[in-house]
């Protein structure tokens, strides 16, 4: 595997079982104990049940299919380690399994006639190095 370039995701306490499953190719979110609602990034308190005396959440994978719901070609890029990608498409899409909750990252289809709103894509996993794992989309 050749150098990674870019910058990488740095987990936290939060953020850990998100990017350990997406070492396993497993896209999980935080999801909560009481009702099954899934949130991304990690919350405090679930917006499904509002339980705010015993908030309790685990991570569980998600079905890594859903729908754009909005994007934003790139093409400037500021961030370096970047320069050579540029234009290159960063999709919102809301997953199939709970509408509405959205997870941001790299199209790599590109900009071309399947980008448009409501466009189906899944999820795929590229591993840039022997630690990270990123999850990005590509058109279904
Ligand atoms: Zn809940």
């Amino acid at each position: 595997m050749t150098e990674y370039a870019k910058p990488v995701p740095v987990p936290d306490e939060d953020t850990a079982p998100f990017w350990e499953a997406a070492r396993r190719h497993e896209l999980a979110f935080q999801r909560c104990d009481h009702c099954g609602t899934y949130a991304h990034p990690p919350v405090r308190f679930c917006r499904g049940c509002h339980d705010v005396t015993e908030p309790s959440f685990g991570f569980a994978t998600i079905t890594p299919r859903g729908r754009i719901v909005n994007w934003t070609v790139i093409h400037d890029a500021m961030v370096q380690g970047f320069a050579g990608d540029a234009p290159w498409v960063h999709a919102l899409v809301s997953f199939d399994d709970q509408p509405g909750l959205t997870f941001a990252a790299t199209l790599i289809d590109g900009v071309g006639d399947g980008l448009k709103l409501g466009a189906a894509v899944e999820v795929v996993f590229k591993d840039v190095s022997r630690d990270v794992t990123l999850p990005l989309f590509k058109l279904a």
